[in-house]
């Protein structure tokens, strides 16, 4: 077993980052710089703060990951569940028009992680960045990109899984994009984006 040990340093300043254990993003307290820790060390990751609805308080800041571009489908099957019916055959019409393909980046059940995503996924919600809230600081980032990935194809498959026409093989690719961190601001029950 070899044992892989990260100086967690500022990439700007080489400030002490103080990341808890299991946090993968965390920001300078010095500079602000953001950075993702991954296998090699660390790489800068931009971080987006959203900007809360009109008029709402948030209580809490969460962290998601967001996967740009498109889901592309390459093959599908189904196992012809009335094939006659138009439109039955199949993928969701949401992949023609979905730009970013969302997961949460917080500590989650993977239930509720799928069903963040795949609620997020579908209402594709127009954010606007916003400045980051004063003395919030980016707290909770444990879902490595990796990790993020593969539940991003989760959130695809159980999209696709709830078509009417009985799913029984599919192939895709994820986005391709550059993937983005978002932290979106909640009441404590919901989010309360725009
Ligand atoms: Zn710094």
């Amino acid at each position: 077993m070899t044992v892989h040990l990260v100086a967690l340093k500022c990439l700007q300043c080489e400030y002490p980052l103080p990341a808890e254990p299991d946090e993968v993003v965390c920001a300078c307290p010095q500079c602000g710089r953001t950075a993702r820790l991954e296998a090699e060390g660390l790489v800068a990751q931009p971080v987006t703060w959203a900007e809360p609805r009109a008029g709402a308080t948030p209580a809490r800041w969460l962290p998601f990951w967001a996967l740009p571009g498109r889901v592309v489908i390459t093959s599908r099957e189904t196992q012809g569940f009335r094939p006659t019916l138009p439109g039955m055959q199949a993928a969701d019409p949401l992949w023609q028009q979905a730009t970013r393909l969302w997961v949460p980046a917080f500590g989650l059940s993977l239930d509720l992680a799928k069903n963040w995503g795949v609620s997020l996924t579908r209402a594709q919600p127009a954010l606007r960045p916003g400045p980051a809230p004063p003395d919030v600081p980016l707290r909770g980032c444990v879902v490595a990109l990796e990790d993020a990935r593969k539940l991003a194809e989760f959130v695809v498959l159980s999209i696709e899984a709830e078509r009417p026409d009985m799913l029984s093989s599919i192939a895709f690719t994820l986005p391709d994009g550059t993937p983005e961190l978002w932290v979106l601001p909640s009441d404590g029950n919901q989010l309360v984006i725009a």
